[in-house]
């Protein structure tokens, strides 16, 4: 079970997580708990080696005494008397040698991936105590595990890679012992240790590849992402309010969906699990009663052709044109060099015999990339469009698909689409102001008679009649 940052953000959500956990517990299941910082903290604590990286002592350790108090005071609201006081002075020697740490770069000035990893780590160190505390107050024999002990990693600091192997042998030496003796294990996500010890991070969001790499490692027969929303939606609520939860979601159609701006979780982060088919689960800490969205590796099968709408901002179209010489060799190499160059991400990709459109984040360093492009091409850019990607496995077995999803939105201007080489999503761009018209026709068409067994249409019966 894999908590996130607000499901531990203060003493009422922590007490909310132990009430699941205590649920899960009544069923008879064996849980392991995985937990990320509490929200925000790990903003803050980058934010810390930032300024002490400056050469920002009092920055850095204004940042740090904040959170010093943030936590003692968390720990506190939890606890009683005497395992507060342990815990407080457990927290003390933290926030002790996070500060001695903050002053050492401070002083270098100068601050590396490595020592990066260190600082941001505290979070989790922190948030898995403090959880650990709290369940073995509650009568969930609670026991903390450093997450460093068991999640080893390469080197690549700041976005370590896990060795899958060493970590299934550390959690089975480590961790099903505490099992076996009816303990619930609780560990902070996104960090890990290389061989040597040394203290790494998965990257951000993490905490979800930590649970997977736990599940996976250990064989669990299921993994649960604890979140705040009630699991992966047919759309945007805040667009269409009669939105519908999908109960069941492959894999790939999660991933597209994630890539696409759902923001529910990273799928590649729940790979290790579904590659040994445990389903994973999304599920709402703040609405526990609600089943949520279970992601599997072989999707069902499902009448309508997609599962979910998802809509993306902010985007600039690029269009280059060069008469002679785009398609020759060399050429789109050294278009996506000046686009690497400044780190600009490509979502979409569409050539014609003379020219190339090409989509990408809209940020403050394009004029600089549509001055470099033009010295090899006339370019032009359109900012303000937006990217609507529709996801479902099923579009393959449906024919005239396309053909209807374009009637739909035969009202608003398309200016280029795709439909993904995965098969399994159809996207197309469009002017920023009609993503909200544009998601409502669609999701009026393609939703307006669900299949029950895919989507969870109760609560929509629930609403009509409220
Ligand atoms: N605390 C880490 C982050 O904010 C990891 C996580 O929450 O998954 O990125
Ligand atoms: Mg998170």
């Amino acid at each position: 079970m894999k908590f996130g940052g607000t499901s531990v953000e203060d003493a009422r959500a922590m007490e909310r997580t132990a009430a699941i956990v205590g649920g899960r517990r009544k069923k008879g299941l064996e849980t392991i708990v995985v937990v990320s910082a509490m929200a925000k903290v790990t903003d803050q604590l980058l934010a810390a080696a930032a300024a002490a990286g400056r050469g920002d002592k009092a920055g850095a350790l204004a940042i740090s005494a904040r959170l010093r108090s943030r936590h003692i005071d968390t720990a506190n609201d939890l606890l009683e008397k005497d395992p507060f006081i342990a815990l407080e002075m457990a927290i003390h020697q933290e926030f002790d040698a996070l500060d001695d740490l903050l002053r050492g770069i401070s002083a270098v000035g100068e601050l590396t991936a490595r020592t990066g990893d260190l600082v941001v780590s505290f979070g989790e160190r922190l948030s898995s105590r403090m959880v650990a505390a709290a369940f073995d107050q509650r009568g969930l024999n609670g026991t903390h595990v450093d997450a460093r002990t068991c999640i080893i990693t390469d080197a690549n600091f700041g976005k370590a890679a896990p060795l899958e192997a060493a970590i299934e042998a550390k959690l089975t030496e480590l961790v099903l012992p505490l099992l076996a003796a009816g303990k619930t294990p609780v560990m902070g996500g996104f960090i890990g240790s290389t061989v040597e010890g040394i203290t790494t991070t998965l990257g951000r969001g993490g905490s979800d590849y930590t649970a997977a790499l736990v599940g996976g490692g250990l064989h669990a027969g299921a993994i649960e992402i604890w979140t705040d929303v009630n699991g992966i939606m047919t759309t945007d609520p805040r667009i269409v309010p009669e939105a519908l939860r999908v109960k069941t979601i492959s894999f790939e159609e999660a991933a597209e969906l994630a890539y696409f701006g759902a923001k529910v979780l990273h799928p590649a982060t729940i790979l290790p699990a579904v590659q040994k088919s445990i389903p994973v689960w999304v599920l709402n800490s703040r609405n526990a009663e609600n089943e949520g969205t279970k992601i599997t590796a072989v999707a069902p099968k499902c009448k309508s052709p997609f599962k979910s709408i998802a809509a993306k901002k902010r985007l600039t179209i690029i269009d280059i044109v060069a008469s002679r010489m785009l398609m020759s060799h060399g050429y789109l190499k050294a278009v996506f060099d000046v686009l690497d160059k400044y780190r600009c991400v490509v979502d979409m990709v569409s050539t014609s015999e003379v020219s190339i459109s090409l989509t990408v984040d809209s940020n403050e360093r394009l004029p600089e990339v549509a001055e470099e492009l033009s010295k090899i091409a006339d370019v032009k850019m359109e900012g303000n469009k937006a990217l609507i990607c529709m996801v479902g496995e099923d579009i393959r077995g449906h024919n005239g698909i396309a053909g209807q999803v374009f009637s739909a939105v035969s009202h608003v201007n398309v200016r280029m689409i795709s439909q993904g080489a995965s098969e399994i999503n159809m996207s197309f761009m469009i002017d920023e102001d009609d993503v909200e018209e544009a998601v409502r026709s669609l999701h009026k068409h393609f939703f307006s008679e669900p299949d029950d067994s895919i989507f969870d249409i109760e609560a929509r019966v629930a609403t009509a009649k409220a």
